[in-house]
């Protein structure tokens, strides 16, 4: 049965807490996949509720991480830094990235075992890629972990991917966060960032949304404003079109102005110079 085959992909049945919603679970959700609980579903409806235009949000977001993925190993970067890279599903790096480049790496970090099991599972075989299970709040931790240094050579161009996650993270400035993974990374790396922002939500819906995550084990979301995301790009050159409403980010289709707040926050890629 269904709840069993996700249960069996979790790595140590004590680390598995199916009855507290989870984001990278109700997130699988939003984006259609199968792997989620009752209780991740019940918080994903909710989050609906309190925040309307959420689904597309996901999607957007996803879309927007494609997008950006193809664009650097368009521009010839051959290796990737998933932080917060999730549950495995439609349109991952390592699939986007190996389609322009069959020989792209990409190491995948996530803090919730069930998306790190998902993703070995999946992995297994595939030796440019690796997922390892770390909290992206200890840069020193990630960057030195086997399946991170023993894949990437940071004498060459990285990739950095935050989508979705600086924003429900608890730490006091996600900036410097963002700052010690770009030291790590020599000239022509990459940052591709997106975070959520109250685009056109009031401050009762971004309250609503807030009380679902308290109930999550990622209690923290906080929107930021659109100065607050640009100056996590410190050090980098944007491309076009710079920081916009992710859905408007190289969008593949011209995109209506109601679709774009649909977003529910900024995308961008820069460029180490
Ligand atoms: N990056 C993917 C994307 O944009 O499609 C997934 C985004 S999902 C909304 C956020 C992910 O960040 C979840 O898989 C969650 O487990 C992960 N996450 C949350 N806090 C984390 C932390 N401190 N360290 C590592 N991963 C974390």
């Amino acid at each position: 049965d269904h709840e069993e085959n996700v249960a069996r992909l979790a790595p140590r049945s004590s680390e598995l807490d199916e009855h507290t919603p989870n984001i990278a679970r109700m997130y699988d959700y939003f984006l259609g996949g199968s792997t989620n609980f009752a209780a991740d579903r019940a918080a994903a409806e909710q989050l609906l509720r309190a925040f309307p235009g959420n689904t597309e949000w996901a999607h957007i977001n996803r879309a927007f991480l494609g997008r950006a993925v193809r664009a650097c190993a368009e521009a010839g970067i051959e290796q990737f830094l998933d932080l917060g890279s999730g549950i495995p599903t439609r349109g991952n790096v390592h699939e986007i990235a190996q389609q322009v480049n069959p020989a792209a790496r990409v190491a995948y970090v996530d803090i919730e075992p069930i998306a790190v099991s998902h993703a070995r599972h999946l992995l297994a075989g595939n030796r440019h890629v690796t997922m390892t299970q770390a909290d992206v709040r200890e840069p020193e931790t990630v960057l030195a972990a086997p399946g991170v240094s023993g894949l990437l050579d940071f004498t060459r161009p990285v990739a950095v991917l935050a989508a979705a996650v600086l924003d429900i993270i608890d730490t006091p400035d996600p900036a410097t966060l963002v700052t010690a993974y770009r030291d790590a990374c020599p000239g022509g790396s990459a940052l591709v960032l997106s975070h959520s922002a109250a685009l056109d939500a009031s401050t009762g819906e971004v309250e609503g949304a807030q009380r679902v995550f308290e109930s999550t084990t990622t209690p923290t979301l906080r929107t930021r404003e659109r100065s607050e995301v640009l100056a996590m790009f410190d050090g980098y050159e944007l491309l076009e079109p710079g920081l916009v409403p992710s859905a408007r980010w190289r969008p593949v289709e011209p995109v209506s102005e109601e679709y774009a707040v649909r977003s529910n926050g900024y995308g961008a890629v820069g460029v180490l110079r």
